[in-house]
């Protein structure tokens, strides 16, 4: 599959990959690419922040999702990691696509993905991205609003439209329910205006907020969609298509576990939408695909000690990365990440409370809002993140000339 981009390159086989893709010996884990490179650059004055992606850990992630969901086919959200290699692993498996934006329409179009097998999950569209959707044939649009229907009506009448309910998400990490999403007392004026307006409503939709930590709201959201199904149908809709969104966990050792949120998606599924009942369900996940993908290491270029009158020292470690940077996001997680610190350090060695920043000049370039308990570091010293995928390289800017880690693929033998 030909993807626009310079720096790749072609095999004997005719695939094509990243020139500089690193590739993985049986057993070889991307932690070993990110010891590997630490320790070349280590060598050098040039010790630039990077992340090492496992392309590899990518398909796995489509495997556990398919085998815990088996009833549910996956959209992958582009927004999540728009990376050009993440998407070429995930098209041949057969995975859909979630798009935001026509930038995004373009990128998973140009890779070869046929029309149908993309939705436009964003309820509020400007109108050149919905006419750009209708120029190629993309037709699975999401709405919540009348003012979205009547664009559409004007412009994409062919649409086949999914109604996004609004949902419970308040202590999800990243909730969405204030900016998304039609309440359940509005359900019936939509579909009579869709109706009315001569659009298709196929299905409903509903995002239960990224980093959901109550599975119940899976359940609750979807006997909503069970209720507008009845509604629709009542109305004159073929309603057929079930989206269950994102907001599954990215981590391995999260709480709640991806497994414990998908027995309660699976029972939900059966009461409500019993095998046999003719509707086909999907997902939107972004994260649960992305986040253990990539791991990045940011180096010290600078550090100082506060001595607190009666109080702990603290230390201030400035790293080549951060919040303007890869690390964008965090800020808004209620806990910092703990970093791994690459360097012998005797048994024990003791904590301190730390502040990391980023390397820009604005005060509030910092990569946490609260501290971190680490070691006493040096100026060249390593940290590495894990779980680094989702919604860290699409989100960075080069503010103040610093550019953000620079990424290197890496994939094992199964893959190429
Ligand atoms: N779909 C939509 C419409 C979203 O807004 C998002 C994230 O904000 C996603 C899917 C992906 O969600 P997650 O990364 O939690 O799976």
């Amino acid at each position: 599959i030909p993807i626009g981009n310079s720096e790749e390159s072609k095999e004997s086989s005719g695939s094509t990959w990243p020139k500089d893709l690193i590739a993985l010996k049986p057993g070889e884990a991307s932690w070993d690419v990110v010891l590997k490179k630490i320790k070349e650059l280590s060598d050098s004055d040039c010790r630039d922040a990077f992340t090492v992606a496992d392309l590899g850990v990518l398909a796995s992630r489509h495997q556990v999702f398919r085998q815990a969901l088996p009833r549910v086919s996956p959209f992958y959200a582009v927004m999540c990691n728009s990376s050009p290699w993440m998407l070429r692993v995930l098209a041949p498996p057969g995975t859909n696509f979630d798009c935001a934006s026509q930038g995004e329409l373009e990128q998973v179009l140009d890779l070869g993905v046929a029309p149908p097998c993309i939705l436009c999950a964003n309820p509020c569209k400007p109108v050149s991205h919905i006419c750009f959707a209708a120029l190629h044939g993309v037709k699975l649009l999401v709405f919540d609003s009348e003012e979205e229907l009547i664009k559409v009506a004007q412009h994409h009448p062919g649409a086949r439209l999914v109604l996004r309910l609004w949902t419970q998400d308040s202590d999800s990490i990243f909730p969405l329910s204030s900016k998304f999403g039609a309440r359940l007392e509005v359900c019936e004026h939509l579909l009579k205006s869709a109706r009315d307006l001569g659009l298709a409503v196929v299905g409903t939709s509903f995002h239960v907020g990224s980093r959901c930590q109550t599975p119940h709201n899976f359940m609750k959201a979807i006997a909503d969609c069970r209720r507008v199904f009845e509604m629709g149908s009542r109305i004159g809709h073929d309603m057929s298509l079930l989206d269950i969104g994102g907001g599954f966990p990215g981590e391995e050792a999260s709480d709640p576990e991806f497994e414990e949120v998908a027995v309660v998606i699976n029972a939900a599924l059966a009461q409500d939408f019993p095998e046999g009942s003719g509707v086909e369900v999907i997902a939107e996940p972004g994260r649960f695909y992305a986040a253990s993908v990539c791991m990045t290491a940011v180096n010290i270029i600078a550090k100082k000690a506060v001595l607190e009158p009666g109080g702990p020292q603290k230390l201030l470690y400035y790293l080549n990365d951060g919040h303007y940077g890869t690390f964008r996001i965090f800020p808004r997680e209620p806990e910092p990440r703990m970093p791994i610190v690459v360097k012998e350090l005797g048994p024990k060695p003791p904590l301190f409370p730390c502040t990391l920043f980023g390397p820009t000049c604005d005060a509030l370039d910092k990569l946490f809002l609260k501290e971190v308990q680490l070691p006493e570091l040096d100026v060249g010293d390593w940290l590495v993140f894990p779980f680094m995928g989702a919604y860290t390289s699409v989100m960075s800017s080069t503010f103040s000339g610093f550019s953000p880690a620079s990424i290197c693929y890496a994939m094992g033998p199964e893959l190429r």
